[in-house]
């Protein structure tokens, strides 16, 4: 532990993973989380039972990669730890169906993303523990980075505790998978959901979309040419980011030119005003009242119509149609990893 932070972090020295020497876990999932988890827990000695529906196409993997799979209820049933790893949006279903039905006094519940949870979509029992240990990074690196004796950043929280050791259990359970290796960060439920999905809203996922796009377009509209324009405000767009990522913003304003630099600083606040720090808290607030998961579980109940209308004008997009092209014109995209691709923020 540190006090050098506003948070707990938690390294391999406060956690002891024969804390679940007497538990089976049962891992439900064995997509980009779940093969990762049931994996390095076993590697760590944990007893583990992955959970996979009858047709789950997982299911050969699992049992190739010489796990034991059973069903979700089954799994539930043998467990006394049940790590939840399918998408979430399918959760709530399998929880009622198969987990539920399945839970004992002092079980552990445990997520990797706190949204169902936190917005009720399902509500334990007073009388298991419910805890999440989320990875900071897509499940094909957290086994990668087990593997080479390195570990991956996670976030912990403790929702409820009414065995008095989800704290020492979670942990445990994050060293079986190397996250104490790099740092666990303590946080709770609330605060993960709501900044994930910011995050990803504003800036990760739609706030930098949107920056491109605007940026070529205004490009394109000018006259230039679509590929200079894909090349200028997407292509390059990671080795800005791979800098900042290394050595944060002062490590990219050093690394560009003088006049990056200069253009940069004193034209960025412009195109990211005010009014953009408005509509982000706007969309912060429609994530805090609930509103934006409410919108997102009846577009999922009506078969996703508005999803699929916007990942059909984002396909359509001029810059989608310059960079396909491109990238099968030049060498750089085959260095990419696509094992990696899977990552959701
Ligand atoms: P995924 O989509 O990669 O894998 C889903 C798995 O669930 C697959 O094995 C699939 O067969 C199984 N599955 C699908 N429907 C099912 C059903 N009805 N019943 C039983 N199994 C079913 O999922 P993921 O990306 O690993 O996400 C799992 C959890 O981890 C989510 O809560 C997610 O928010 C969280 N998370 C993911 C990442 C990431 O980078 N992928 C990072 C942190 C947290
Ligand atoms: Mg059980
Ligand atoms: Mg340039
Ligand atoms: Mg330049
Ligand atoms: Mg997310």
């Amino acid at each position: 532990m540190t006090d050098e932070f506003t948070t707990e972090i938690y390294y391999d020295d406060d956690a002891d993973v024969s804390t679940l020497d007497n538990e089976t876990v049962a891992v439900l999932g064995y997509g980009s989380q779940g093969h990762a988890h049931a994996l390095s827990l076993d590697d760590s000695g944990v007893d583990v039972v992955v959970g996979l529906h009858e047709g789950s196409s997982s299911r050969d993997t699992a049992e190739a990669d010489g796990l034991t799979v059973t069903t979700p209820a089954d799994a539930a049933a043998q467990a006394s730890y049940v790590s939840v790893l399918i998408p979430d949006t399918v959760q709530p279903d399998v929880y009622e169906n198969a987990i539920e039905p399945n839970l004992e006094a002092g079980d552990t519940l445990q997520f990797a993303h706190g949204l169902n949870i936190h917005y009720n979509q399902i509500e334990p029992p007073e009388d298991v523990d419910v805890t999440m240990i989320a990875p900071k990074s897509p499940g094909h690196l957290v086994r990668r980075n087990y593997v080479n004796g390195e570990g991956t950043p996670g976030l912990f929280a403790v929702y409820q505790d009414t065995t008095g050791d989800a704290a020492d259990r979670a942990l445990a359970y994050a060293k079986g998978i190397g996250c104490t290796r790099a740092g666990v960060i303590e946080t709770t439920f609330q605060e993960e959901v709501e900044s994930d999905i910011f995050g990803e809203q504003a800036v990760l996922c739609g706030g930098v979309t949107s920056l491109v796009k605007h940026g070529f377009e205004t490009l394109v509209d000018a006259g230039y040419s679509p590929e200079i324009a894909y090349f200028e405000c997407l292509n390059e767009l990671k080795l800005i980011v791979d800098l900042m990522y290394e050595g944060g913003h002062a490590e990219m304003w050093d690394s560009v030119s003088d006049t990056a630099e200069y253009g940069g600083l004193s034209r960025g606040d412009r195109i990211v005003d005010e009014t953009v720090r408005e509509n982000m808290e706007e969309v912060l607030e429609e994530v805090q009242n609930g509103e934006f998961t409410r919108e997102w579980i009846l577009e999922n109940q009506a078969g996703r119509p508005s999803y699929n209308q916007l990942r059909e004008a984002e396909k359509n997009h001029e810059i989608e149609q310059v960079g396909e092209r491109l990238r099968d014109l030049f060498a750089w995209a085959e260095t990419a990893e696509s094992e990696d691709e899977s990552a959701t923020v």
